[in-house]
């Protein structure tokens, strides 16, 4: 080893030994007869102090060499320091240094390699390997490995066994684009790699291996997002002889360990909501359950109105903003302003103040007396001093639209706190949605996924009105994992293609190896896969699950370090027999 110590274990205990550490020039301070070098690496940063004086000239002139981020070694002895810097690990000490060898020297780096950094985004991911030397980032990598882990720990220790399955496969049909890979051996014909090993993992059900699981890269051909990459890291699972009720509290299990493991947060038994409810109080599928606000339709109440808007209505559906009502005609306006963004995309927005005198003032005055309003008031639940604040239009739309502004109020109140953590199942999802651009019925979650019990018979009669054995675990309004209860028969899997619009010819060609196997003893299995990278930014507390990723590719899909994707020779192309036609 080229060093007794690191760089972020020495303190007063070590006080008067002679200790080797290596690392990376920090900072330098140079007051003349005395120098400081700030020496970083993983663990830690030391201080290194040479002195005219005890320190020889010809060491003293090497320091005067050094710039940043210079790889250095040094030999010296373990000494108490004269102002110590409670906030550093090793402030209470330094190391006074008699030898010094320089192991490797330096550019310029191109941007600070601090704690808070004058590095743009570009830059960063341009030179990521010096990014991965700053602090927060290296931490978040850190966090990654230990959630990682424990999740390890957990799966093992309840039976599941890691096995790992290919990443050259053919097209899953997951709802998402694939990524293609030309086979030079069987020209004219490609590999995709896997959205998800989801056909791999209920083969392993069917060989009998009973639990499985594997942290897993897949790789999806979207357009990207904060919290997209077009390869991403699932922690897939799946197990046999089990109901949805067996994997949801195997899974919550699970969760709940990592919370205790590693932010030591208790979390309680998570609540359940169904689809059809989710969408009627929060406009998702995927609420924020970090604070209420929940919607509440009006109109049966309305009835049939002179307001026009509401007239036109297909839903006419609001919140109540608790302590409100003295939004000033500005912030009132703000909102209006919000919900009329092309995102969120509704026309109009009402309010009705409820004043602490126990009137009214709403928006529309002129069409509803002080009754009226009082009436929707108690809808609401609303008492003097909120707001309540209305959209109207076609359903689904309106919903979207006041989902939106329910996370924006709840921002604005400050109800969107990251230590709060709020886990909730959303169940009982819908097994097909129509697809008006292609004109048929699409597999909500995928098509493997079972009916439930009650609707085994009808996949083909009713799709619309069947519910699905699948299941989303949700944590602050972000989904973390998703799965289901897994059809293991072949009939109903072929009338399941059927639905699906597959002919026989092409559900044989794309399925044989799956329909095959559930010819020969496939058990009743079910799974569920979670986005390890969003599990991350849950556990750290960010937005962005870039920030999780050692080396992640930025909105255009490019990894602008390595400067991929990019162009093949013309040999490689003619060896993959592949033509690009030029223009
Ligand atoms: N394969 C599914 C997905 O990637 C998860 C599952 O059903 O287990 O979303």
């Amino acid at each position: 080893m080229l060093r007794t110590n690191n760089c972020g274990e020495l303190r007063e205990a070590h006080l008067g030994q002679e200790v080797i550490i290596c690392g990376w020039v920090q900072r330098i301070r140079d007051k003349g007869g005395r120098a400081w070098i700030d020496l970083r690496d993983r663990y830690g940063m030391t201080q290194l102090i040479f002195e005219e004086g005890s320190t020889s000239v010809v060491l003293m002139n090497l320091v005067r060499t050094l710039g940043r981020e210079y790889v250095i070694r040094v030999k010296g002895m373990v000494i108490e320091r004269l102002s110590k810097n409670p906030k550093l690990p090793t402030g209470d000490i330094e190391i006074q240094v008699h030898h010094l060898e320089i192991l490797n020297e330096a550019a310029l780096p191109p941007f600070l390699i601090e704690d808070e950094t004058d590095g743009g985004d570009e830059l960063r991911m341009k030179y990521r390997y010096l990014d991965l030397r700053r602090t927060p980032v290296r931490k978040n990598l850190e966090l990654r490995h230990q959630i990682s882990r424990k999740i390890r720990t957990y799966l093992d220790n309840h039976n599941f066994i890691e096995v790992e399955t290919p990443y050259l496969i053919k097209s899953t049909p997951e709802g998402a684009r694939d990524f293609i890979v030309p086979s030079r051996m069987n020209p004219g014909q490609f590999y995709a790699l896997p959205q998800s090993p989801q056909t791999f993992k209920q083969l392993l059900m069917v060989s009998g291996l009973d639990r499985y699981y594997q942290i897993v890269k897949c790789f999806r051909d979207e357009d990207l997002r904060a919290d997209r990459q077009p390869e991403f890291t699932q922690i897939d699972c799946e197990m046999s002889f089990v109901e949805q009720e067996d994997v949801l509290e195997m899974f919550e299990g699970l969760v709940t360990f990592l919370f205790k493991e590693i932010k030591q947060i208790d979390l309680k038994k998570f609540p359940r909501l169904t689809y059809a409810d989710a969408l009627k109080y929060y406009g998702s599928d995927k609420p924020d359950l970090r604070f209420d606000m929940c919607f509440v339709e009006l109109n049966e109440v309305i009835g049939s109105s002179v307001f026009p808007l509401f007239n036109e209505a297909e839903l006419v559906v609001g919140i109540n903003a608790i302590d409100c009502s003295t939004y000033s005609r500005k912030q009132l306006d703000e909102l209006v302003n919000f919900v009329r963004k092309p995102q969120v995309g509704a026309t109009a927005l009402i309010y009705v103040k409820c004043n602490l005198d126990g009137s009214f003032k709403s928006s529309v005055d002129k069409f509803f007396d002080q009754d009226t309003l009082r009436t929707w008031a108690e809808c609401f639940k609303a008492k003097p001093g909120d707001l309540i604040l209305i959209l109207a239009g076609k359903k689904d739309q309106t919903r979207k639209a006041l989902n939106d502004l329910r996370l924006e109020m709840g921002d604005r109140l400050g109800l969107r706190n990251n230590d709060k953590i709020c886990p909730a199942w959303v169940i009982d999802f819908p097994l097909f949605e129509w697809d008006e651009e292609t004109q048929r019925y699409h597999a909500m979650h995928h098509p493997f996924t079972s009916p439930k019990s009650e609707y085994m018979g009808q996949v083909d009669k009713d799709p619309e009105s069947i519910k699905a054995s699948a299941y989303d675990m949700i944590i602050n309004g972000v989904e973390i994992g998703g799965g289901s209860i897994r059809i293991h028969k072949r009939a109903l899997q072929s009338k399941m293609f059927d639905v699906l619009g597959f002919t026989k010819e092409e559900a044989e060609a794309q399925f044989s190896f799956l329909l095959g196997a559930f010819e020969y003893g496939a058990p009743p299995h079910g799974g569920i896969a979670f986005g390890l990278d969003r599990l991350c930014c849950l556990f750290g507390g960010v937005e962005s699950i870039r920030d999780f990723i050692a080396f992640p590719k930025n909105s255009s899909g490019r990894d602008v370090m390595i400067d991929s994707p990019s162009l093949l020779d013309e040999e490689q192309l003619t060896t993959l027999g592949i033509q690009i036609e030029k223009n």
